[in-house]
């Protein structure tokens, strides 16, 4: 039996592929319907316009572009995580994709380099403990 907590209302619920208990997922079902409809007016918008239009939270409407949900309505465009400039797919515009991966090879460099300093001080504090206990 798997049972957690409903992301979206925290209730405990028994998991399933809904990803969330019955009743947020039948509340999310008619706010999926009315932001289609509005995709469906409005087929080249924000995720902010579609949010102010309709009080939707942006997380359900992000979920909704996820899932491809407006493949073929509409191009709904959202901000770039980084910068805010409207973007169609992925978390980040080109430019901050290039900054974020260059700075995901930097940062695994420093890594690296911290793992290595990491085991050698637990090297250092486990023979010490060992020292204490005797
Ligand atoms: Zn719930
Ligand atoms: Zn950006």
């Amino acid at each position: 039996m798997n049972v957690g907590n409903c992301p979206e209302c925290g209730r405990l619920y028994m998991k399933t592929t809904l990803g969330m208990c019955n009743d947020c997922y039948r509340l999310e079902e008619d706010n999926e319907k009315i932001v289609a409809e509005y995709v469906r007016d409005n087929p080249k918008c924000s995720v902010e316009a579609i949010h102010k239009a309709t009080g939707i939270k942006e997380k359900t409407i992000f979920r909704m572009i996820k899932n491809g949900r407006f493949m073929d309505a509409g191009e709904i465009s959202f901000p770039c995580e980084s910068c805010g400039k409207p973007i169609y797919e992925g978390r980040l515009c080109d430019k901050c994709n290039t900054n974020f991966i260059n700075q995901v090879k930097e940062s695994d460099v420093a890594r690296a380099a911290k793992t290595k300093e990491d085991e050698e001080r637990r090297r250092r504090s486990g023979m010490y403990t060992k020292n204490m206990i005797r």
